[in-house]
């Protein structure tokens, strides 16, 4: 089975158009590793999209604000007033669709979180040496995170624990075979690695062929869309930059 990998949708639909345009016709189950919500203009959208296809999804940080089972006061005042927007605009419905989320998730050889297989919520996996704190809390050979919107991946060199960061080469399939590994495909909705395009990856899940990939989408729109209800003009501007 081919599975499309999507993490940090974000509430922006057209990241999340432009991504299912790019991958169409190359798989045939969705898993995306939370954080659908939070930041973007269209919570609701990108839930439904979401939810008319078959799919498993986790819950993130953001689908947690927006569902007030957390405190939000550590937030920056402009995430603040994102989630507070987001948790006003949200459909009973959708709400009751993200208060449902798992937090791990575990198929075949892949282990599933938003943050960790360690704190699967909150936790930040930005370094060799927290992924390789990381290798103990899960027994498949291979797991997928997001939360951080920056696609890497992260190998186990040794028994000794010796971690390395193997940053993606894009639209090459990859074999993950031999070395366990955590990988992360990056965030569809507001990338953080100083490339404004949407990433998302394809796996095949039985052949273990995993490859990333990047597109291209209409910024200026959702940057409109987010003026228009009056979002925080930090949180429009980054999405240009990547950050
Ligand atoms: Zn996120």
């Amino acid at each position: 089975m081919r599975v499309l990998i999507i993490s940090d949708i974000h509430a922006n639909l057209t990241a999340f158009q432009a991504v299912l345009k790019d991958a169409e016709g190359d798989w045939e189950y969705v898993w995306c590793l939370g954080d659908v919500v939070g930041y973007g203009p269209d919570p609701n959208e990108s839930v439904e999209l979401l939810r008319s296809m078959p799919h498993l999804c986790l819950a993130g940080n953001h689908d947690w604000a927006a569902l007030g089972r957390l405190d939000i006061r550590t937030f920056n005042p402009d995430a603040r007033k994102a989630v507070n927007w987001t948790r006003d605009t949200l459909t009973p419905e959708n709400l009751d669709y993200l208060d449902a989320l798992p937090t791990t998730f575990v198929i075949g050889d892949y282990t599933l979180a938003h943050g960790s297989p360690r704190e699967p919520v909150w936790e930040y996996i930005l370094e060799p040496i927290i992924a390789a704190l990381n290798f103990a809390h899960f027994e498949t050979p291979f797991c997928l995170v997001g939360h951080t919107h920056q696609p890497v991946t992260y190998e186990l060199m040794n028994e000794g624990g010796d971690t390395e960061a193997v940053m993606p080469v894009y639209r090459q399939e990859r074999l993950l075979n031999g070395k366990r590994q955590i990988i992360n495909p990056g965030s569809v909705g507001q990338p953080r690695d100083a490339n404004p395009d949407a990433a998302y990856a394809i796996l095949d899940v039985e052949a273990n062929i995993f490859e990333h990939r990047r597109i291209a989408y209409d910024i200026p729109a959702v940057q409109a869309r987010m003026r228009k209800v009056d979002m925080p003009e930090r949180l429009v501007t980054r999405l240009e930059h990547g950050w």
